[in-house]
C-alpha cells in the first residue's frame, strides 16, 4: 500500500508516551514528517529517534504544552524543519485531582485545566494559521469517554474533557468552510502510563465497566486518529469518536 501521508508534516503532542506515541509512530509508518512534542524531552527524542533509525522523519521537540510561546515554537519548528503543517493531534494530558469537588487541592484543579484544555487552544491557535498556508489539514483533539459522560470523583477532568469536546465542534465550524477539519476521539480506559500503578481491584474494577471485558490499547485509539487525520474521513468535521469498548454505550 502506498504511503499514506507521503508528503504531510505532523505536530503530536504527548508524543513521547501512550496515545501519542504509537500515533507520531504509525503516522510516520505511513510518509508523514512528526513533530514529537512533549515535556519529556529525553522521551520524544527518543521516539523520534526511533522514527528516524526505522527509516522515517521525525524529530523531538519539548515544549510543556501550558505554555502558549513553548507551542508557538513548535508550530514554527514544525514548519522551519518541515516545510508545512498538514496535521495536528493536541493529545497530552493528565489525570489531575481525584476526590470530592469541595476537597480539591485548587492549584491542581488549574494545572489541571492548563494542561489538559488550555493547551488544546494553544495549539490550534497556532496550527490553524500554519494550516491555512498550507491550503488545509486535519486537526483531532484528545478527549475521552469523559468528555461525553461524568463520572464520581474527577470533576475537573471531566470538566476538561468536556471543554475538549465543545471547543473541538466550535472551531470546527469555523474552519469547514476553509479546508480544515477538526474532530475530537473520546477513548474509553486505556492501558497507558497515565493509568499509573493500579491495585488488582481497581484495575478490574475499571475493566468491568467495558463491556468488551478489557481495557483498550493505544493502538486502537490510534487507528482511529490516523483515520481522521487521513483524507479517508474527508466528510466528517466537528464530531465526536468513541473507542471505549462499549463504556458508553450502556
Ligand atoms: P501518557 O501519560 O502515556 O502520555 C501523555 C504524555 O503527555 C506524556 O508523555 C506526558 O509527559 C505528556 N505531558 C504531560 N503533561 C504535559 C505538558 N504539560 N506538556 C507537554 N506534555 C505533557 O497518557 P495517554 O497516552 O494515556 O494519554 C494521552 C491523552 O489521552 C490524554 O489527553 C489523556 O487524558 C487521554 N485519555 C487517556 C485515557 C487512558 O485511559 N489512558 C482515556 C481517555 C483519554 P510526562 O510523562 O513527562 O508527564
Amino acid at each position: 500500500m502506498a504511503e499514506e501521508f507521503a508528503g504531510k508534516v505532523a505536530l503530536v503532542t504527548g508524543g513521547a508516551s501512550g496515545i501519542g506515541e504509537v500515533v507520531a509512530r504509525m503516522l510516520a509508518q505511513q510518509g508523514a514528517s512528526v513533530l514529537v512534542v512533549d515535556l519529556n524531552e529525553e522521551g520524544a527524542n527518543r521516539v523520534a529517534g526511533e522514527i528516524g533509525n526505522a527509516g522515517g522523519k521525525a524529530a523531538g521537540f519539548a515544549a510543556d504544552v501550558t505554555d502558549a510561546d513553548r507551542m508557538k515554537a513548535a508550530v514554527d519548528a514544525a514548519v522551519e524543519q518541515f516545510g508545512g503543517l498538514h496535521l495536528a493531534f493536541n493529545n497530552a494530558g493528565i489525570v489531575g485531582p481525584l476526590g470530592p469537588l469541595h476537597e480539591t487541592d485548587l492549584e491542581g484543579y488549574r494545572k489541571l485545566m492548563a494542561i489538559n484544555l488550555d493547551s488544546v487552544y494553544y495549539g490550534m491557535y497556532y496550527e490553524i494559521p500554519a494550516m491555512l498556508k498550507a491550503g488545509g489539514g486535519s486537526i483531532v483533539n484528545t478527549s475521552s469517554i469523559l468528555g461525553l459522560v461524568g463520572v464520581t470523583g474527577a470533576v475537573p477532568y471531566v470538566a476538561a474533557k468536556h471543554g475538549v469536546t465543545g471547543m473541538t465542534k466550535a472551531a470546527a465550524l469555523g474552519y469547514a468552510p476553509q479546508g480544515i477539519r477538526i474532530n475530537s476521539v473520546h477513548p474509553g480506559y486505556i492501558d497507558t502510563p497515565l493509568l499509573g500503578n493500579l491495585s488488582e481491584e481497581w484495575y478490574n474494577g475499571l475493566v468491568a465497566k467495558h463491556p468488551i471485558g478489557r481495557l483498550g490499547k493505544a493502538e486502537e485509539v490510534a487507528e482511529l486518529v490516523l483515520f481522521l487525520l487521513s483524507d479517508r474521513s474527508s466528510f466528517i468535521t466537528g464530531t465526536q469518536h468513541t473507542v471505549d469498548g462499549g463504556y458508553t454505550a450502556q
